[in-house]
């Protein structure tokens, strides 16, 4: 088994940083993560300015993935997603969506039992685990893992979890693919700027997809499959998620835009994914059952 330790981490997705590791297409790799604090916090009482704000979201990576070209499909397949045993919830002044009402930094750290999380004594609830930053190298000038884009990064995505594929547009020669971030539970939107960050380790398969297309990160599962957009509103970022989707499906189902916008209008959902990064993402996910009925799978 390939193990890429976290010792290997990037700040940004950035074509000039150096490989970790070259894989072949195909291969399962183990990708041991740091949590998005870097460690760096360790109680409750760890105060905002003891945190070297330079120092976080690492991904671990990159990953030179050996035939990846510019303008081909990195398939990424979520085999197994391991988390540890706490987590730390992080809020305050400026911070989320609450940010402007709140004056301290606040810090929960949480146990992980059972599937569960202890948020206090009256609340135990069940996780979720997922992989809040991942992506490829983008096209131009290094962007930090601390923002989403086209490249992937970071969505906080509540759908790229065991079990789901991720499809990547690939920018550089190698893709340059990196993972982090991974959170124990998270909401859709991530309102309070965190989600229950943990260190953890993903076992992925990489596959490039040589003469497939895509402008955005799609995301499948058994449910359906969502296109996953970054856009400095979520307006923006949700309607052009949905128009990507018509656009894909036109081809596919020799269906008009009118009824591809009349199908997607009554089976379709907007989903929020984030409303707290530098940019905000939103999805727009179609259910199984449509490609099912046109005999579509998605990039197979
Ligand atoms: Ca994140
Ligand atoms: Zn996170």
């Amino acid at each position: 088994m390939v193990i890429l330790s976290k010792e290997h981490y990037i700040y940004s997705f950035d074509k000039e940083h150096e490989p970790a590791m070259t894989i072949s297409s195909g291969e399962q790799v183990v990708i041991e993560t740091h949590d998005c604090f870097l460690g760096q916090i360790e109680s409750e009482e760890t105060s905002y300015q003891a945190i070297d704000w330079n120092h976080i979201n690492p991904a671990t990576g990159p990953i030179y993935v050996k035939g990846a070209k510019p303008g081909d499909v990195l398939k990424v397949t979520i085999d197994e997603l391991e988390i540890a045993s706490t987590g730390i919830i992080a809020t305050g002044k400026d911070l989320g969506v609450m940010g402007h009402r709140l004056e301290d930094f606040a810090i929960k750290k949480v146990d992980i039992v059972d599937n569960t999380y202890r948020f206090n004594e009256q609340l135990r609830l069940p996780i979720n685990p997922m992989i809040g930053v991942i992506g490829v190298a983008p096209a131009n000038e290094g962007i930090s893992c601390g923002t989403p884009g086209e490249h992937g990064g970071n969505m906080d995505t509540t759908l790229i979890t065991k079990g789901a594929v991720l499809y990547l547009p690939v920018f550089q020669e190698g893709a340059l693919f990196g993972l982090g971030d991974l959170h124990a539970a998270m909401g859709d939107g991530e309102i309070g700027v965190s989600g229950i960050e943990v260190a953890g380790k993903v076992m992925v398969t990489l596959e490039v997809m040589e003469g497939k297309s895509i402008p955005h990160p799609i995301v499948v599962n058994e449910e359906g499959a969502a296109v996953i957009v970054s856009k400095p509103t979520l307006d923006e970022a949700a309607r052009e998620a949905v128009e990507i989707f018509i656009d894909i499906m036109e081809p596919l189902t020799g269906l008009s835009a009118a009824d591809l916008s009349m199908l997607f209008s009554v089976c379709g959902h907007v989903q929020v994914s984030q409303i707290v990064d530098p940019l905000m993402t939103a999805r727009f996910f179609v259910p199984s059952e449509v490609f099912e009925a046109y005999g579509i799978s998605l990039f197979k």
